[in-house]
């Protein structure tokens, strides 16, 4: 059976992360890996995060009463706590949690459509709450053959994540995205007053299991800590990458960049941004964006082709000059003439291959490209 749970974040400090490690500490029955699912970032009601969770149970049917009498007493109460946005402007709903289970998983389809665009409700199986139910089967449905880890602990008081075990942590072979290498800030402990003490993300199993091991030993006091599969960094909220010629490019207020009147590079967007801004009209890109109400919000920019119109150069290696309207070029070192007046020229961009925005404002999502 699949067991899935979702928005049951609130501004007294729950965090659907660590309802669904209590619920996993009290079930009565064997479980699998448990994964965390992040999902399409412009679901509206969203949680903060957007995080969902789903674990497979070994177990009968006898499930449903124990979890039935689960949601009563223990997350049913959560609901209508409004999370925290101390950092966005973004409308925030009450939590309104919801719980799924299901005896077959869910079709993989939906959690494809989950993860790229707006979903509604999966029928079937058994089901408790309110909209929280979308993300709870979404994340059932996950097959999870892309997969990262990442290692999380609660907190008991305060948060505080020891610099020498980051930096050892850091330095792990198959440890991602531990610290903003321009800041050099520290990426796996999140701020407000969610109880999470760290979050370390991890290539493979082992890896994050070890890193949450050095973190809890050197942090303040946790009151647990479990290790999930997830689909971070997996890149698979976006199908593929598009090509497209610039034909124009706006600057708008707060420097953001808008190409071809519907890609949109945010000034937050870091390098992009930069490349968006270097661009020219001819310029042949490649991109990868999320499309919301007609415009792509871009994530990844990668310069194809950049070239400029200039005087020829010489034999003698020196750039022609004009010689006037309608008169051709003409070297100014050795007089050498020549009736073409312009050659392309290919521009470097400052920045080459795909170009990501900066590792604290990339989404959970996106997968490196470097
Ligand atoms: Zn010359």
């Amino acid at each position: 059976m699949w067991l899935g749970l979702d928005d049951t974040d609130s501004l007294e400090g729950g965090c659907t992360t660590l309802v669904f490690h209590e619920l996993l500490n009290s079930l009565p029955c064997e479980h699998g890996e448990p994964r965390l699912t992040r999902l399409w970032p412009f679901a509206a009601q969203r949680t903060r995060g957007n995080a969902s969770l789903s674990v497979e149970l070994f177990t009968d049917d006898s499930i449903v009463e124990w979890l039935d009498n689960y949601w009563n007493q223990n997350i049913l109460p959560l609901k209508g706590k409004i999370s925290d946005s101390s950092h966005s402007l973004r409308k925030q709903y009450p939590s309104d949690p919801g719980m799924v289970l299901f005896k077959e998983q869910p079709s993989e389809d939906y959690y494809w459509r989950a993860v790229r665009s707006e979903v509604s409700f999966y029928e079937g199986g058994k089901q408790w709450g309110g909209n929280g139910r979308i993300g709870a089967a979404a994340s059932c449905a996950w097959r999870s053959g892309n997969v990262t880890w990442e290692g999380i602990a609660w907190r008991k008081d305060t948060r505080q994540v020891s610099e020498e075990a980051l930096a050892n942590v850091e330095a792990m072979n198959g440890t991602f995205l531990c610290r903003d290498p321009r800041t050099n800030r520290g990426l796996i402990a999140p701020r407000g007053p969610c109880p999470v003490m760290f979050g370390v993300r991890a290539i493979d199993r082992d890896t994050a299991k070890k890193a949450t091991e050095i973190l809890i030993q050197k942090s303040a006091e946790t009151i647990g800590s479990r290790i999930f599969a997830t689909n971070q960094a997996t890149g698979d909220h976006i199908d593929s990458p598009q090509k497209l010629v610039v034909e124009s490019k706006e600057m708008l207020q707060g420097g953001h960049v808008i190409l071809n009147n519907n890609c949109l590079a945010f000034n937050e967007s870091g390098d992009v941004n930069r490349i968006a801004q270097w661009l020219e009209i001819g310029d042949e890109i490649e991109f990868m964006g999320l499309e919301y109400e007609g415009n792509y919000h871009l994530e990844a920019i990668k310069v194809i082709s950049s070239t400029i119109a200039q005087r020829p150069i010489c034999e003698c290696g020196t750039r022609m000059k004009s010689m006037g309207k309608g008169q051709g070029v003409r070297c100014p070192k050795c007089k050498k003439r020549s009736d073409k007046k312009w050659t392309m020229e290919e521009r470097l961009p400052p920045l080459q291959g795909w170009v990501q925005p900066p590792a604290d404002k990339r989404r959970h999502l996106a997968k490196s490209l470097t």
